[in-house]
């Protein structure tokens, strides 16, 4: 199979949610020129905000291969990731991603992608959600117990 056939595959599954009720994002974790997992986005009908095509495909990939890493593996996706997702492809240290629809096009189709990345350039102070540092004398302490951790799993 080639990109262009893995990406249409994300490309049908996106169109194909629409007709099932969910959001027009489509997307499939690759390892070794096999499917590992594939994920549709589901905000709607799961009422989960995070419920996005990529963070789908990606628990369901680390279900199946009982890894928290997925080194070695592509994920396609219909639509560009939008900044939650393509943090989640950088935390799952995923080998690739190609997308097939960019920011503009999800923009267009009615998405916050877009706006997103612009409000993540810039300043926290005009976000439309407060983020406030309030740093007590213990805000080291998990990272002290983490380290201190003879046990931990690094990740
Ligand atoms: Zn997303």
């Amino acid at each position: 199979m080639t990109d262009e056939q893995w990406l249409q595959r994300a490309v049908d599954l996106a169109t194909a949610n629409v007709t099932a009720g969910g959001g027009p994002f489509g997307a499939l974790i690759v390892r070794d020129g096999a499917i590992v997992a594939t994920g549709v986005n589901r905000v709607t009908l799961d009422l989960d905000p995070t419920a996005h095509a990529e963070v789908t495909a990606i628990r369901t990939a680390c279900r199946e291969l009982g890894v928290f890493a997925l080194t070695g593996c592509t994920l396609y996706t219909s639509c560009e990731p939008c900044p939650m997702c393509a943090a989640s492809a950088l935390w799952a240290r995923l080998d690739r991603v190609v997308f097939c629809a960019n920011r503009h096009d999800a923009a267009d189709g009615g998405f916050d992608d877009r706006a997103f990345y612009e409000l993540l350039a810039a300043a926290p102070q005009t976000w439309p959600t407060a983020v406030e540092e309030l740093r007590l004398v213990s805000a080291a302490a998990p990272f002290e117990a983490w380290r201190d951790n003879p046990v931990r799993v690094d990740y």
